[in-house]
């Protein structure tokens, strides 16, 4: 089997390099897609939940699951767990949630390919030799859906975005914009979170 969904050419612009991780993340994308009845996403219907952290590899995947699925991190569609794991939920209020999680024994037999080793020296992918970065991206795409994916249905999956406001004020201090659950108050007066020296944590909602 080869898979047919490998990401298109303004994909891997977009990106930046070849990597094995940016297609698996399209081909995860555009499974979800297929799993929940629903179209690329144009506006704001579809959620992506990764359970992918920071300071680890692979997050790659999430450039290639914002491409498939137009589920952007700038449209506010995708957020993070920061559970450190090589998942993410997909969640449409109208069509339920599915999540995808790359089973353990694919990652180990995709681990052995020479792309690694140089990955772990540290080399940057742009800098490997394409044959080589070719070699377990192929690997990759012949490999059937169900020896990368587990993928279970989540009917209980619950998820609240953040409520969209456009009210905003200006800083006391610097006098820029501030959108309003990000306002600190400080004897009386509206500063944004530099100005304040408040945590980020401090929410006024109003
Ligand atoms: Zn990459
Ligand atoms: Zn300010």
């Amino acid at each position: 089997m080869t898979t047919k969904h490998v990401p298109p050419e303004w994909g891997f612009e977009f990106h930046g390099h070849l990597c094995p991780f940016m297609p698996i993340g399209y081909r995860m994308g555009r499974l979800a897609l297929d799993t929940l009845g629903v179209e690329r996403e144009k506006d704001h219907g579809l959620f992506v939940i990764a359970d992918l952290g920071e300071g680890h590899p692979q997050t790659c995947m999430l450039d290639g699951v914002q491409i498939a699925t137009g589920a952007t991190y700038g449209k506010l569609m995708m957020t993070k767990t920061f559970y450190g794991k090589l998942a993410a939920t997909f969640y449409h209020p109208r069509k339920g949630a599915v999540r995808f999680a790359l089973k353990p024994d694919f990652i180990d037999g995709m681990g052995k390919f020479e792309f690694f080793s140089y990955r772990k020296r540290g080399v940057e992918p742009s800098e490997i030799p394409i044959t080589v970065t070719e070699e377990v991206t192929q690997w990759m795409y012949n490999q059937p859906d169900e020896v990368l994916f587990k993928i279970e249905m989540k009917p209980d999956f619950k998820f609240t975005p953040v409520k969209g406001s456009f009210n905003k004020t200006k800083c006391s201090v610097c006098e820029e914009y501030v959108f309003d659950r990000y306002v600190r108050m400080k004897e009386g007066k509206p500063l944004c979170i530099p100005c304040s020296g408040y945590e980020k944590t401090v929410l006024i909602e109003r």
